[in-house]
């Protein structure tokens, strides 16, 4: 095993002060369990580091709201992985903060505890947009974060912002990108808003108080974003992400997507290891409980037949810019003629024995792979 195959480590925090209208991650505004809840992932830690998940190069703490830990809390959960787990000398360590968390001291903290990597969940920089939004934080209170961030030293830090959703304009997001981009942030996600259901903004919906944007207006937000982040310097090299330069490309997120193992520790949280998904209960109660009647907190499990990984790959593989491997496709005399068909219609091109999405296939890209099925 190389390193680039070695697993990442995901912890899910999933504790949030406040529930934002459109999130559909797992999460509890009760924060009396995360006692509990560290329990648990020092249970967890010791059950997989007997099944040979033992070294990692990189450590992704999401959520929720991880930086909602105070300095205690958090320096249990590093001691729990350090003492369970080891981590390559240059593993990427990444916590995800939300701006109204950032102190000079917790991020003394981090630092001092090999956090090598921050995200900033800042959304817009319009605090119109924020309130729509109900995020926590105001723009003043985001832009205040992102400079003691930068004045704490911590040159690897990225930053997530939203676009496509009703009422915003191209020139309000714009002006969110540029003056984000004045800060010189190496990376950048940003995601499309999704209305999903069972969240409060897709009851609205369905109710007629919230409007969709329309999807031609969802693509050309997607082209502007692109294009605009290109012309200064970004590689967009995942549908939502851009990085200054391959070094800062999100190395931990990678392993999603090129399907290299990882463990994911704490409710809901999702693991992979040859060609097996399970996940975790979305109960923190559950998870506690399980954990401390020495049982594993697995929801589900399955097993990849072979039909159903080689459509992962393509469906993985055309969300980044690596694309997918040619003999994953040619396999079948379909394949090839699908290829035919998609490279002269200019959504996916060939280079080497490498097939990319263009700008149009990454539009495309939850539908590209059944192209090359039938
Ligand atoms: S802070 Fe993040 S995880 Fe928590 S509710 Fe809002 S979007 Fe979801």
């Amino acid at each position: 095993m190389n390193n680039k195959d070695l697993p990442g480590l995901y912890i899910h925090v999933p504790f949030c002060k406040t529930k934002c209208p459109y999130c559909d991650f797992y999460s509890i505004t009760d924060d009396s369990l995360i006692e509990s809840w560290l329990d648990g992932v020092q249970q967890e830690v010791l059950i997989y580091n007997k099944e040979g998940f033992s070294v990692f190069d990189t450590l992704y703490l999401g959520g929720g709201t991880p930086s909602l830990l105070d300095e205690h809390g958090f320096e249990r959960l590093i001691g729990i992985l350090r003492d369970g787990f080891s981590f390559v000398p240059d593993a990427e360590v990444t916590i995800e903060m939300n701006p109204d968390d950032v102190t000079p001291s917790l991020l003394a903290c981090y630092k001092a505890l090999g956090i090598n990597r921050l995200s900033l969940g800042v959304q817009s920089l319009q605090e119109e947009e924020l309130r729509f939004l109900q995020r926590r934080h105001t723009a003043v209170a985001a832009e205040r974060a992102i400079e003691i961030i930068k004045s704490s030293g911590f040159h690897n830090f990225g930053i997530d912002l939203m676009y496509g959703f009703y009422g915003q304009t191209r020139k309000s997001w714009s002006d969110t990108l540029n003056r984000v981009l004045a800060w010189e942030p190496v990376h950048l996600s940003c995601y499309q808003l999704t209305l999903s259901e069972g969240t409060p903004f897709g009851r609205m919906v369905s109710e007629g108080t919230l409007h969709k944007i329309t999807e031609e207006q969802e693509r050309r937000f997607f082209t502007h974003t692109s294009h605009f982040l290109r012309d200064r310097g970004f590689i967009h090299y995942e549908i939502s992400n851009f990085a200054r330069g391959k070094g800062y490309c999100a190395q931990h997120n990678m392993k999603y997507w090129q399907r290299v193992p990882y463990l994911g520790l704490g409710p809901a949280a999702h693991s992979f290891r040859d060609n097996v998904r399970w996940w975790n209960s979305r109960s923190a109660e559950d998870y506690c409980r399980l954990l401390r009647e020495g049982r594993r907190p697995v929801a589900g499990r399955e097993e990849l037949s072979s039909d159903e990984i080689r459509l992962e790959k393509l469906l993985l593989g055309f969300r980044t810019e690596d694309g997918v491997d040619i003999d994953d496709i040619v396999g079948q005399s379909y394949g090839r003629e699908a290829l035919a068909r998609l490279t002269s219609s200019g959504v996916v091109r060939i280079e080497g024995k490498r097939v990319l999405p263009t700008l149009g296939g990454y539009l495309i890209a939850d539908r590209l792979p059944i192209m090359f099925f039938s």
